[in-house]
């Protein structure tokens, strides 16, 4: 952290609001939040992770008490715990991770499916160290990509996260930049490319993120 850490979560926290006025205003198909510090690890009451606020659960929440459901698609390298735990009990919420396991942070697992009325908002897909496009794909067109479109979301927000790309230095998974752009594509006409907002995660290696 450094002294401006504070001012930069702040308007990270806010940008993904921002985008859903952008693309309901009629000024953007889609939005990207190229923003840090990340969000996905932080509790409601904690930092952790990198992370001071969750910014796409204030996303979520904002366009929650819109009256929206919402679906988050997390493919960053680690589970989104932050995210998971502060929707675990909604079933305006379904919050999808494909991620790595065991790592950090440990949550994840694929019992962990929601509780009360949003048992089976939470969908969990941990992957072993060194899994690449393929193994991504399967995941997406097998297990992602039917539950949302059974579950039919307003919303689609996505927790972008670039460590598992195989040049990243933190994660341990085999991505290339060609395995995101199919993640993404598939997202896209998931959703008729409409109402999705990117927001990016971690990612630690400055050329693989571009
Ligand atoms: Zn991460």
């Amino acid at each position: 952290m450094s002294a401006a850490s504070w001012d930069a979560a702040r308007f990270a926290a806010g940008a993904g609001i921002t985008a859903v006025e952008a693309i309901e205003g009629g000024y953007a198909d889609f939005g990207f939040a190229a923003v840090r510090p990340p969000g996905h690890h932080a509790e409601a009451a904690r930092a952790m992770g990198f992370c001071l606020l969750n910014n796409v659960a204030v996303t979520a929440a904002a366009l929650v008490s819109r009256g929206s459901k919402v679906a988050v698609v997390d493919w960053d390298a680690h589970h989104g715990n932050g995210t998971q735990e502060l929707f675990i009990g909604s079933p305006d919420v379904l919050y999808l991770s494909v991620h790595h396991a065991p790592f950090y942070p440990g949550t994840g697992r694929v019992e962990e499916v929601g509780g009360g009325l949003g048992t089976g908002t939470s969908v969990n897909i941990p992957l072993p160290a060194g899994s690449g496009g393929r193994t991504y794909r399967d995941a997406f067109a097998r297990i992602v990509l039917p539950v949302i479109d059974q579950y039919g979301p307003d919303w689609l927000l996505v927790s972008a996260g670039y460590d598992g790309h195989a040049e990243d230095p933190l994660g341990g998974m085999k991505l290339l930049a060609g395995d995101y752009e199919s993640m993404a594509a598939s997202l896209g006409m998931a959703m008729d490319r409409t109402n999705t907002v990117f927001i990016l995660e971690g990612g630690y290696n400055l050329h693989a993120i571009a």
